[in-house]
């Protein structure tokens, strides 16, 4: 059994780690696009494998037995791809899935969004001081729409164009505390908070400090996740899944 993880989160770590103290043979895979990331524990490799063909190089050229999905949420393109991989060479493929805010005390309350731009929507009707959390790679929506807005934007890396002027950049990757996240919305004077909905604990401390100052939260909704790939929400599921589950025949 080998195992190829595609991670690039708090969970694909955790899933790594349990798999290393469990003497699983497994290869981590990061796409590469944090300067420093955090490094899960085992072997790792680092940057795309050319799409679909390119991947199913990769499995078939380390004799890959087990393919996990444990990409974020939005990274939809890696679990397509991996669907489609997994399934040209004859492996069992899995998502690791963190749940989403849907269960959160407060969502009822916040904005549901289908797009970035129903987001730019939504917060228009609601303030005019934003705090952007939805990730660098989702700029490009507001960036001429509100070019002249105090928009604060929080980032992990920095960026490759510069900002408009009037945005406050903030680099930060969590997780957050209800408090920071309470100093910060207040420096900033935010008056309607903007997210994705990941999921998980990393990052869910500005929907606490929201709720406290009464600020509006608009929330895009995940995409959908690739039809036909088992999904579970936690690494135990994961471990059960791999003692289940046999390589097909190659
Ligand atoms: P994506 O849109 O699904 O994937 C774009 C391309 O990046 C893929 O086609 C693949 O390139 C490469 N890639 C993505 N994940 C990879 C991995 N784990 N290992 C090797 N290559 C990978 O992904 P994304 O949204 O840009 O996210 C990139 C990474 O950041 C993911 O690993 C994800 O878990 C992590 N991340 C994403 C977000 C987010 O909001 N999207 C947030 C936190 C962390 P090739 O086609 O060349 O193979």
């Amino acid at each position: 059994m080998k195992v190829l993880l595609l991670g690039g989160t708090a969970e694909a770590r955790e899933l790594a780690r349990v798999m290393v103290a469990a003497g699983t043979d497994v290869v981590s895979s990061l796409a590469g696009r944090v300067s420093e990331p955090r490094l899960p524990e085992g072997a790792v490799r680092i940057g795309g494998f050319g799409g679909v063909s390119g991947l199913v190089a990769f499995l078939s050229e380390h004799d890959i037995t087990h393919l996990v999905v444990a990409t974020h949420p939005f990274a939809t393109t890696m679990a397509a791809h991996a669907s489609a991989a997994a399934g040209a060479v004859g492996i069992p493929v899995i998502r690791l899935l963190r749940p989403g805010w849907t269960t959160h005390q407060d969502a009822a309350g916040w904005h549901w969004v289908d797009s970035y731009p129903g987001a730019v929507a939504a917060a228009d009707r609601l303030g005019s001081r934003p705090f952007i959390t939805t990730g660098r790679q989702t700029l490009d929506h507001y960036r001429q729409v509100w070019h002249d807005r105090e928009a604060l934007v929080r980032i992990v890396e920095p960026l490759v164009m510069a900002p408009p002027p009037a945005w406050r950049v903030v680099h930060d990757r969590g997780p957050y505390s209800v408090n920071g996240e309470i100093e910060l919305l207040r420096r900033h004077e935010v008056d309607v908070v903007l997210t994705k909905d990941s999921g998980g604990s990393y990052t869910a401390a500005k929907l606490d400090a929201a709720r406290q100052l009464g600020v509006p939260v608009v929330v895009v909704r995940r995409p959908d996740p690739p039809s036909g790939m088992p999904q579970v929400a936690d690494p135990a599921a994961v471990m059960a899944w791999l003692r289940e589950s046999r390589p097909s025949a190659r």
